[in-house]
């Protein structure tokens, strides 16, 4: 069976070979190699866990899924405007994302958006397409607007976007100074609010935008100051990961109405920015969860560009350019974060007492008369029992009229009880909810070399779901229910949420831990999560390792990105290594002088914390 789900969430790239390992299929379906496989070449050449993987060939897939759905729609509804994607830059700001997402989005005019200036300047010096859209969202400054400006004088198609009616202002002010006309979009405020978790990007009360009064004023302004033929580009985000179409069919509606009333106002427009939202389908239930989605990438596109052109017909106005700013759905599949399991705790009871001690307290009889009688027909009543009695007994435990001892002998039969429930829910048609919680109650845990809050910031921040899943041994069968803990020393630097087949569950089903490493993969990490991730217990960036696949199936480990070493992240935190080594030294020197140690244990102290140093911050072996 299943069990993780894969099939459900891992779209065409992800798939379980019939020897029992993960096969990533960077082109989409057809060739496939073993994560297994590269995880061996990468010990091979001495790299260590934990490690990202980042699959180009998956990026220029995605890019090209997008163009080629948005292709079909215009077609079929002979739509006259052109798609053009933007890549939102915040999502995955890394250098290689940037190179790649320009390398591949080259032959379909694939732009960028720039929420910053970093974000611009980034952008200024990878995407020189002149059929490319360059959209500046976010507040801007003096030294903002100026670069944009030289930008267009450069023969790029740079476009501000107006999130506020103080930064009109200042564009009309440098664009004066400098004589360069400058092109200008506006950021609406829709009424429309999509569901999911991010609907506070959308909405009349959103931050950002103008409302359609603030619209009115900011085209009064520009007839003012005769710039009204600048306005070219009418925008809106209403939230990233939109689960539901119909509040993206909504959204395009509202904003192609105000588009048309912008063109009759005078203002020559040309181009639709429908910003972010295409979400990515984490947990494969097909729109049930807010990590899901209820359409596929060819309905969004059909949505949009139907509505468009139905909406449009009704008016004499040319059909725009249609932008989508969709960073998610373009990065999420593109990495893949591994790591080891380091340790485990197993859930443990004591055994259970043939008999109780003579004169013990009435509930302690009581909890022990349910052990005896739990059956499959009585499971769910015994379950509220146990708690009941156990409850009970702590209760008179506090008031100090039962002792340690009754408390202790009270857990135990406990869990006898719970355990025996929990084996009883497999022989059930129906498992209550309330029993459905039982196998995470009785969960081991598996100690797992990464830092949740450096590698998975939005599974800690937002509750978010990645599917988690062993990359080899599955044509075994799991025997152990796990919650997974990393090595920050932090209570919430688990994951105890999963990706099941049909649900999401509060265990993960794992495999015994043997002498052979044993590999877990956390999958469609690609978005928001290398960037957000920070230096919780000074645990710092990991090993990134980018994978090409010809289409013969040959691997090529083509980029090694180090991980930060113990130096740099203290560094960061604005330790200097030079002097903490001074320091040390000088501390072992007075102890040697006291006689505390040697001059050889000096010596073999110095070795140590200069290596550490040096080392990687995660757990070598
Ligand atoms: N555009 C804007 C203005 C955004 O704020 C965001 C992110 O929330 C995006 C685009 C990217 O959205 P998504 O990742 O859902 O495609």
């Amino acid at each position: 069976a299943d069990i993780y789900g894969i099939k459900n969430w891992g779209a065409d790239y992800f798939s379980v070979s019939d020897a029992g390992e993960v096969i990533v299929h960077p082109h989409g379906n057809g060739i496939g190699v073993s994560l297994r496989k590269i995880v061996d070449g990468l010990t091979d050449r001495g790299l260590d866990m934990p490690v990202l993987l980042r699959f180009s060939d998956i990026l220029d897939s995605r890019i090209k899924l997008l163009h080629e759905g948005f292709g079909r729609a215009i077609k079929d509804f002979e739509y006259q405007g052109h798609y053009r994607g933007v890549y939102p830059i915040k999502v995955n700001q890394q250098q290689q994302v940037l190179e790649e997402i320009t390398e591949f989005g080259a032959r379909y005019h694939h732009g960028l958006e720039a929420g910053s200036k970093p974000e611009l300047i980034a952008a200024l010096s990878y995407m020189h397409d002149p059929e490319a859209y360059l959209i500046c969202n976010g507040y801007k400054d003096e030294e903002f607007v100026e670069l944009g400006l030289y930008a267009c004088k450069m023969g790029l198609q740079c476009i501000f976007v107006v999130e506020t009616p103080s930064e009109l202002e200042l564009i009309i002010d440098r664009s004066k100074t400098l004589d360069i006309a400058p092109n200008i979009g506006v950021r609406l405020k829709l009424s429309t609010q999509a569901s999911g978790h991010w609907n506070h990007s959308g909405g009349e009360r959103s931050v950002f935008g103008l409302n359609p009064s603030q619209v009115c004023d900011l085209v009064d302004r520009l007839k003012e100051v005769d710039m009204l033929d600048c306005l070219q580009l009418l925008h809106y985000h209403v939230g990233s990961q939109i689960p539901n179409i119909r509040d993206i069919r909504e959204a395009v509606v509202e904003a192609c109405r105000v588009y048309i009333g912008l063109v009759n106002e005078g203002a020559p427009m040309g181009i639709l920015d429908l910003g972010g939202g295409l979400a990515v389908d984490y947990d494969g239930s097909h729109g049930d969860t807010e990590a899901s989605r209820n359409y596929n990438l060819d309905e969004y596109c059909v949505a949009i560009v139907e509505n468009l052109a139905s909406t449009l017909a009704e008016s004499e106005v040319p059909h725009p350019d249609i932008v989508t700013e969709s960073g998610r759905a373009t990065v999420a599949y593109y990495s893949v974060l591994l790591f080891n399991i380091l340790d485990e705790s197993r859930f443990e009871i004591s055994d259970l007492p043939t008999e109780l001690p003579e004169n013990a307290h009435e509930l302690l009889h009581n909890l022990m008369a349910v052990v005896k009688v739990v059956s499959l027909r009585n499971a769910q009543e015994c379950f509220h029992d146990a708690f009941y009695y156990r409850d009970e007994i702590h209760e008179r435990f506090k008031r100090g009229t039962m002792t340690l001892r009754d408390r202790a002998l009270a857990g135990s039969i406990f869990w006898h009880i719970i355990t025996r429930v929990a084996k009883l829910t497999e022989q059930m048609d129906y498992i209550p909810n309330e029993l459905r919680k039982l196998p995470a109650m009785l969960a081991d845990i598996y100690y797992g070399n990464f830092s949740l809050f450096q590698s998975l910031p939005d599974v800690w921040a937002i509750d978010q779901l990645f599917p988690v899943m062993p990359i080899h041994r599955l044509d075994e069968k799991p025997t152990r229910e796990v919650v997974v803990a990393d090595i920050t020393c932090d209570c919430d630097g688990k994951i105890d949420r999963f990706v099941g087949q049909h649900t999401t569950r509060d265990s993960l089903p794992l495999h015994n831990l043997t002498d052979e490493e044993y590999y877990l993969g956390v999958f469609l990490v690609g978005a928001y999560q290398e960037t957000l991730g920070d230096l919780h217990n000074l645990l710092g960036d990991t090993n990134v390792i980018t994978v090409e696949v010809d289409r013969e199936g040959h691997l090529n480990y083509s980029r090694e990105l180090e991980g930060d070493s113990v130096a740099d992240v203290l560094s960061y935190v604005e330790y200097d290594p030079k002097n903490m080594i001074r320091r040390i030294r000088k501390l072992a020197e007075t102890a040697v002088r006291n006689d505390a140690i040697s001059a050889k244990d000096r010596r073999h102290i110095m070795d140590a914390f200069e290596s550490g140093m040096r080392g990687y911050t995660y757990f070598e072996r």
